[in-house]
Parts: C-alpha cells; sequence; structure tokens
C-alpha cells in the first residue's frame, strides 16, 4: 500500500525540478522576443507601404483631408491598434501589418482598428 505514495512523492519531486526549469526556459523565450523586437529597424515613412497606408509617426499629423483618412478620429494610434505586437508602454513595436519593422505607438496608419 506504500507504492502509491512513493509514486506521489516521486511525481511531486519531478514537477517540483521541472515547473521552475519551465518557467525559467518560458522566462528566456520572452527576454530573447524582446530583446529581437528592440534590434528590429523601425519603419521608414518613405517605405512604399508606409506611404500606401498613410502612415506616421505621429497619430495628430494624420492628414485628414485624404479619403483614406476619412475613418480616422484624434482617439486613434497605433498602442490602441489591434494589429500592435510587443510590450505596452514601449515608445516603438512590432506591427502585423508592417513585419520586421517598429512602429511608433503615437502613431497611425489607415489600417487602423480598434484592439479589443
Ligand atoms: S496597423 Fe495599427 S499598429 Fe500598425 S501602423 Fe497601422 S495603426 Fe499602427
Amino acid at each position: 500500500m506504500n507504492k502509491p505514495e512513493v509514486s506521489r512523492r516521486r511525481f511531486l519531486a519531478q514537477v517540483a525540478i521541472a515547473v521552475p526549469a519551465g518557467a525559467a526556459l518560458l522566462d528566456a523565450a520572452v527576454n530573447r522576443a524582446v530583446a529581437e523586437d528592440a534590434a528590429l529597424p523601425k519603419l521608414e515613412l518613405t517605405d512604399p507601404s508606409a506611404k500606401a497606408l498613410l502612415y506616421v509617426e505621429d497619430a495628430s499629423k494624420v492628414d485628414t483631408k485624404n479619403p483614406l483618412a476619412a475613418r480616422f478620429t484624434p482617439d486613434q494610434h497605433c498602442a490602441n491598434c489591434s494589429q500592435i505586437q510587443g510590450k505596452d508602454g514601449d515608445a516603438w513595436r512590432p506591427c502585423a501589418i508592417f513585419p520586421g519593422k517598429l512602429v511608433a505607438s503615437k502613431g497611425w496608419c489607415s489600417v487602423w482598428a480598434k484592439k479589443v
């Protein structure tokens, strides 16, 4: 009747080893992803895709006369867009629309959609 107790002890001992190791691996992966994001170049305003989508680094400078910006309202910026990635609070963050580049958290483009 002691066998299940030994097995339980062994299982708990293995979990006690595995959980911190898993957490350390996850922590290292997150830190690596953050470091990789920081190494990305900023999206150039002259980039053809950026120009086509009216990207600006400062949402207060959106060309509201352009029909592509007809949906723009002053509360819209990259930090509250559904396409933004990376860490809240960072000034420059990856964006799903411009892979491999960082966009300004205060920026905007015509693809903006509210983050839910
Ligand atoms: S898709 Fe969203 S986060 Fe990306 S540049 Fe446009 S407004 Fe900013």
